[in-house]
C-alpha cells in the first residue's frame, strides 16, 4: 500500500518553535549540570535540533523504548529497548519526547528515573495529543498541541518509514 502525506507543521514552523524552546530551556537551567535524554528512535531528529538551540555546556544520552508494534494504536505496554549509558544521580534530566499521546510512556518513564535520584527531572515534547490522554503527565516544555491524528516525519515514522521527511505530516491513504 502506498500512502500520500500531507503537511500539518512545515519545516518554518519547526525551526521557529525549537528555537524558542531551546532560548526558554537555556534561560531555565543555567548554571545546571544538564543531561537531556533523546527517548529513541521517534525524538531523535527533534533532540538534535534542540541541543543544538540550547546555547548551555549540556550532556545528551539515550533511552530506547518501544510502545507500538507496526499500527498505530499503543499496545500500552512500554518496554525498555535499550538503557542510558551513565548514572544520573544529581544530574538535572530533561527527558525530550516526539510526542505525548496516551501519556503511558513518558509516566512509565518518569517512574523509573525518579528511582536513579535525579537533581530535577523534566519533560520537553515537540507534540502533544490532549484528547488521547489515558494518564495526566506534566509536560514542561511543549512544542505544538495537535489534534488526533496519526503523524510522521521529523522522527515520527508509519512502520518504521518517513522518519526523515524535514516537517511534519499526515498520512492519508
Ligand atoms: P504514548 O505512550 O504517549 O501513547 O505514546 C508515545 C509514543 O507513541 C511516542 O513516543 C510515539 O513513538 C508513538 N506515537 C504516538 N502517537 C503517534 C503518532 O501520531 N505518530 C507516530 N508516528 N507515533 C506516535
Amino acid at each position: 500500500m502506498t500512502f500520500a502525506v500531507s503537511t500539518l507543521l512545515s519545516e518554518e514552523t519547526i525551526r521557529d518553535r525549537v528555537r524558542a524552546l531551546g532560548e526558554q530551556i537555556r534561560a531555565d537551567y543555567e548554571g545546571k549540570n544538564m543531561l537531556l535524554v533523546c527517548v529513541l528512535k521517534g525524538s531523535f531528529v527533534f533532540a538534535a535540533d534542540l541541543a543544538r538551540a540550547i546555547d548551555l555546556p549540556l550532556k545528551i544520552d539515550f533511552l530506547g523504548t518501544r510502545s507500538y508494534g507496526d499500527g498505530t494504536e499503543s499496545s500500552g505496554v512500554v518496554q525498555i529497548t535499550y538503557d542510558l549509558a551513565r548514572p544520573i544521580a544529581d544530574v538535572h534530566v530533561l527527558l525530550v519526547e516526539d510526542i505525548v499521546d496516551s501519556g503511558l510512556t513518558i509516566a512509565h518513564l518518569l517512574q523509573l528515573l525518579r528511582t536513579r535520584n535525579p537533581a530535577s527531572l523534566k519533560v520537553c515534547s515537540l507534540l502533544h495529543k490532549p484528547s488521547r490522554a489515558k494518564i495526566e503527565v506534566p509536560i514542561d516544555y511543549l512544542g505544538f498541541s495537535i489534534e488526533d491524528r496519526f503523524v510522521v516525519g521529523y522522527g515520527l515514522d508509519h512502520a518504521e518509514t518517513y522518519r526523515n521527511l524535514p516537517f511534519i505530516g499526515v498520512l492519508s491513504a
